[in-house]
Formats: C-alpha cells, structure tokens, sequence
C-alpha cells in the first residue's frame, strides 16, 4: 500500500521557512508540497529592509548594515552567494540571495502571502487501522488582509517565524523621567538625525557596537553602555564606554537630560538607544498546552532545541543565538524531517524530555543565566555535527567553524573594519584571505 505523504505547514518565508520548504520539497516521496504561511507580501523575512517603522514594520535592519558574517560562512552550504560579491554583504545581497534560493527551489507556488497565522492548535486523532493508535495532527488557522480565516490540517508545523522582531527593552528605574527620545535598534534605520546629538547606547553586542560606530562617523557623541568589562576593539575617540545606567533621574531645573551610572557619574544625553536585543513571540501557540514555557528569552524544553517532547511534530527552526543561522537552519531542517519521516527514530517522550531539561542543565551548570540558556556559540558545530551524524547527510565541514571563529575574532579586535577582508575557502579545512576591500 502506498505510504501517505505528510502535510507541513511552514510558518515564515524568511531564511528559515525557505529552507524548510526547499527540503519538504527534496522529498516527494514522503511529503506533500508544504504551505508556506507568510505574513507580508515577499520573502525574506528580516532581510527587506523597510525605511518605515511602525508597530506592523517587522523589519530590524539598518540602512547602511553589512553583515557580520562572511558569506563564505554565511550562505546555505548548498547553495553559494553570488561570486562577485564581497565577503561582507549588504541587507540588499541578503535579499537578493534568498529570492534567488526560493526561484531555485522552485518554492514561491507554495507560499501563501499575506497569510498571517493565529492559532496552531494539536488535535489528537485515532489512525483506522484497526490498532487504534493515536497521533497528533495541526490545525493551523490563517488570516488574510480581508479578514478572512481558514483553517486547514498539517501532519507537522515548521515554526520559522522569526526572533528579531519584538524588541527587548530591560528596565531602567525612572525611564519616565528621561525627557529626550528613547528608541530601540528596532526602529534605527540611519545615524544622520542624531548627528551632533550625545547618544547613550545600551549595549555593546554586534548591533551595539555597529551603531555606536555609524553615530560615531556621523559626528554624535556616543556613550556605549554595557555590563562586560571594557571592550578591547579598537573605537574611535567618539565612543566612550560606560557601566549600564541604574536610573534615569529626574532634574527638571536643566535642560539636557540626566542619566545615572552605576560607576557614580551623571552624563547629559538626547538620546538613549537600546541595543538590547529581542524577546521571542509566538502568540499563535499555547505554551500551556504544548508542555512548553514560553518565555520572552527562552523556550522549553525542546529537544535538540527543536521540538517540544510531548509534540514533537511542531518544530521550531533557529530558536539559538550566537550561531550561524544559515548553516544551523539546514541541519535542524533535515534532522526534523527525517524525524518525520522515521529516520532517525525519536526517543521516548520522556527521553527526550529528559535530554532537553539535561542540555539546559548543562548550560546553567556552566554560568549561563535563564536568560541565556539558548545562546549556543562555540557548543554549535558539535550539536549540528550529532544532528548530521544521526540523520545521515553531510555536516558542516571545518572550514565553516574555522572562519566563523576567526571572523569573530577579528570582529572583537577591529569591530570598524573587519569587514574589509574577503575571504575565499580553498577546500573543506583551509581558507584565504583574498584582499582588501
Ligand atoms: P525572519 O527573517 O524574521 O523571517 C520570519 C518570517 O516569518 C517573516 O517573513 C515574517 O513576516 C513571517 N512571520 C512571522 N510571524 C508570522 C505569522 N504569524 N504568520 C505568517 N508569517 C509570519 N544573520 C546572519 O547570518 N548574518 C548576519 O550578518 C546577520 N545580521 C543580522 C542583523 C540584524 C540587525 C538582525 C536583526 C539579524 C541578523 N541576522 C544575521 C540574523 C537573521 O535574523 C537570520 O540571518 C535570518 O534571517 C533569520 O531568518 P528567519 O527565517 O528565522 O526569520
């Protein structure tokens, strides 16, 4: 008898959701074609840049951003950016690169644009095939720009909706008080209205530090505000660093704006940028019902950083930090449809619940607060090597972490420009640089 092929939902048609789609695609003999729901008019995801902001402006890109990985590291490992290009990438290459992949792959057909998703909802159903087995089926229920709502079925929901999008804002005490403006990277597309302005950024991660460098050129005095130790880049004059503000106080008798640092200095400031990072965002799942915390810096459990134990048909593309998404993103994808598909075979329930809550363990025994419990970094060649091994494809060969760490390295000494070498991969293990850009 013909085996039935599944049906995938894919929420997303960003970076993750193409690939998601393109290897549902690989697979016809096991798959149905899969729905891409995507919520805007293209694909792409973060990778459109969008002058606007606004509450229904998803994009967190910048106009003048480059990458901070080299697209030698960056792209799909089956699928190369465009030879001409520089290593480091503007937000447009980006782009350009995933509507290449999704012409490639064949997969616009199946994306329904405009297509918000509001509710993914398990049902359990019992198979006829006389042993009365159960399994989990979706209903994913979508709206379009009209308003109108369907409701279809799926075997599997790939969620690749994206984490960069809800910003982070930490508390400040007396935020209120603080008269100048407040924005969030966010909503930052250009450093040309804060030219001659004093800007306290907050935060000294890539974006941080990136912007703190463009406000910088643009002629405003940056205070860069972070909780490590003091960076050892190399920053302009323009830049000095600082501890992070414990308070904004309220002095009404002076007209500039007064900001309190835990290091016992009050500096003026317009305006107050908050680097600061993202919260995660799914209101389209229940976490209560999955068995899942939802929580705005972490989900959990999941095993492989994926799958929810007691539905491990709902998988979850990209959910770490401090990786290499691209790359992380096609492996996670094969090992969940091979999952799907059988091999390999997943662990009990309470197996894999068990190895979820370990991993996490492992990353609290080794200082990580909750709140960074999913930042992978240097732990992620060997979780995408385990996903290979036990799927049967390829892993990322060494030359991939090799770069990466070296691109990081130089990131942490030239932060203003590392981005001036291109680089080349001469074979699985050893890179060059080529020249300066
Ligand atoms: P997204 O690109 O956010 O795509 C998610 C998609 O899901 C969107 O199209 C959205 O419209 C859709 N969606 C969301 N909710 C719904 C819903 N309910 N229904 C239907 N559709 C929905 N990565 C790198 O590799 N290199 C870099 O240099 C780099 N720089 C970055 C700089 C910035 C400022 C930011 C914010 C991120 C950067 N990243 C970088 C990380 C980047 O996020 C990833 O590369 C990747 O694009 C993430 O893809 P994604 O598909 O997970 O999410």
């Amino acid at each position: 008898m013909a085996m039935e092929l599944l049906r995938v939902a894919v929420i997303g048609a960003g970076a993750a959701g193409l690939c998601a789609a393109r290897h549902v695609l690989s697979r016809p003999e096991r798959f149905a074609p899969p729905v891409v729901f995507e919520l805007t008019a293209n694909v792409g995801g973060t990778w459109r840049y969008q002058e606007r902001v606004g509450p229904d402006v998803r994009c967190s890109m910048y106009k003048n951003l480059r990458t901070n990985l080299p697209k030698e590291v960056m792209m799909f490992p089956d699928f190369p950016f465009n030879q001409q290009l520089n290593s480091f990438l503007s937000h447009q290459d980006v782009r350009r690169y995933l509507e290449d992949y999704c012409r490639q792959y064949r997969i616009r057909p199946h994306i329904r644009f405009h297509s918000a998703v509001e509710e993914v909802k398990p049902a359990v159903v019992t198979t006829e095939d006389g042993e009365n087995r159960t399994r989990t089926t979706w209903e994913v229920t979508a709206c379009d720009t009209s308003g109108c709502r369907t409701t279809a079925t799926f075997d599997a929901v790939f969620v690749c909706s994206g984490h960069y999008s809800e910003p982070n804002i930490p508390s400040v005490p007396g935020l209120e008080n603080f008269k100048g403006q407040v924005l969030h990277s966010h909503t930052y597309r250009s450093a040309e209205p804060f030219s001659s302005r004093s800007v306290v950024v907050l935060g000294a991660k890539a974006s941080g530090i990136d912007i703190s460098l463009e406000l910088a050129k643009a002629g405003a005095q940056v205070t860069l505000s972070h909780r490590g130790p003091p960076l050892v880049a190399a920053l302009p004059a323009e830049i000095r660093q600082s501890s992070p503000p414990v308070a904004v106080q309220d002095d009404g008798r002076i007209c500039f704006q007064h900001v309190a640092f835990q290091d016992g200095s009050v500096r003026a400031a317009d305006v107050l940028l908050f680097c600061t990072g993202y919260n995660f965002s799914f209101p389209f799942l229940d976490g209560g019902r999955l068995g899942l915390e939802l929580e705005e810096q972490l989900v959990a459990p999941l095993y492989r950083f994926m799958m929810p134990p007691a539905f491990p048909s709902l998988v979850f593309i990209g959910l770490c930090k401090s990786i290499c998404p691209f790359t992380n993103f096609h492996c996670q994808v094969q090992f969940a449809l091979g999952a799907l598909a059988g091999s390999p075979a997943l662990p009990s329930r309470a197996q894999m619940a068990a190895e979820a809550r370990l991993a996490l363990q492992k990353k609290a025994d080794g200082g990580a607060a909750r709140r960074h419990l999913l930042v992978m970094g240097g732990d992620q060649w060997e979780y995408l090597a385990e996903l290979a091994a036990d799927t049967g494809f390829a892993p990322p060969p060494p030359v991939v972490r090799s770069l990466f760490e070296e691109v990081w390295r130089q990131r942490g000494l030239q932060p203003d420009s590392y981005r001036k070498l291109n680089y080349r991969l001469l074979n699985d293990t050893q890179w060059q640089v080529v020249d300066t850009a």
